[in-house]
């Protein structure tokens, strides 16, 4: 059946590269992945699955399926971007905020839409019994892409799931993470002029005192020994003005 599959997937080489290559171009956001959710959908329609583009609350996800018997094996995609590692020549290093493929979710993406359709494939050849879904998972990097779903009920109907991530060897495993949490703070004041009136901006926090007062009101809340920070990033500032209202977004990873 290996050689089944491989000599399917070497058929649809130049296509699913095709695919891979135009997602590392697109390179779009977390939860921003509208085109490079597309051209997997495609994929997976031109193979024969019903697509459902877009799940609740997250307009880049998809479900595409094939098939109604069990087992129902699930494959996830990823296909989001990372900012500051621009994927022009040279870039990485110029700090342009530019997005980016770095950890190769592009590949990631592909190589799960077409690791189903090599399964349905075998299914129909072989006249095997099961069905197939493949799910678009986006806003990986970010963190709360499969969360979302899994809070709408998404995976509760597959018997086994199969993902994997480009890495630097080839190899398969089990592979444990720690749990993670996150909590999102938002801060309301009254802007003013950073310069020439400083003083009448209220509650005012930039970036870093954002981060600050977030991670004290996250400890206050969880005490100090229970989950260490990961992770802080002050958001939706500008400089020029003392902000009226800022977030911060604080990710805690477990002991
Ligand atoms: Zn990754």
């Amino acid at each position: 059946m290996d050689d089944m599959i491989n000599r399917y997937l070497e058929e649809l080489r130049e296509e699913l590269c095709g695919c891979a290559g135009e997602i590392h171009d697109l390179a779009e956001p977390s939860g921003e992945e509208y085109h490079s959710a597309e051209v997997l959908c495609r994929l997976l329609e031109k193979y024969g699955f019903d697509v459902e583009r877009g799940l609740p609350e997250q307009p880049t996800a998809f479900r595409a399926s094939y098939g109604s018997e069990k087992p129902v094996i699930g494959f996830l995609c990823e296909y989001d971007a990372l900012p500051g590692l621009h994927n022009g020549p040279g870039a990485a290093y110029n700090g342009n905020g530019g997005y980016g493929h770095g950890c190769g979710h592009n590949l990631l993406g592909v190589g799960s839409a077409a690791a189903g359709v090599a399964l349905k494939k075998v299914i129909e050849d072989k006249g095997l019994k099961g069905s197939v879904v493949v799910y678009g998972t986006p806003a990986e990097e970010t963190l709360e892409g499969k969360t979302i779903m899994l809070k709408h009920g998404a995976f509760r109907e597959l018997d086994a799931c199969i993902a994997w991530h480009p890495l630097d060897r080839n190899e398969c495993g089990e592979v444990k993470y720690k749990a993670i949490a996150s909590v999102e703070f938002s801060f309301h004041g009254k802007t003013a002029h950073a310069c020439g009136s400083p003083p009448a901006g209220q509650k005012r926090l930039g970036r870093g005192g954002a981060d600050e007062r977030g991670m004290q009101l996250f400890k206050r809340a969880h005490g100090q020994g229970f989950l260490s920070p990961l992770l802080l990033s002050g958001r939706r500032l500008k400089t020029q003005y003392r902000p009226g209202f800022c977030q911060s977004l604080v990710l805690c990873e477990g002991l």
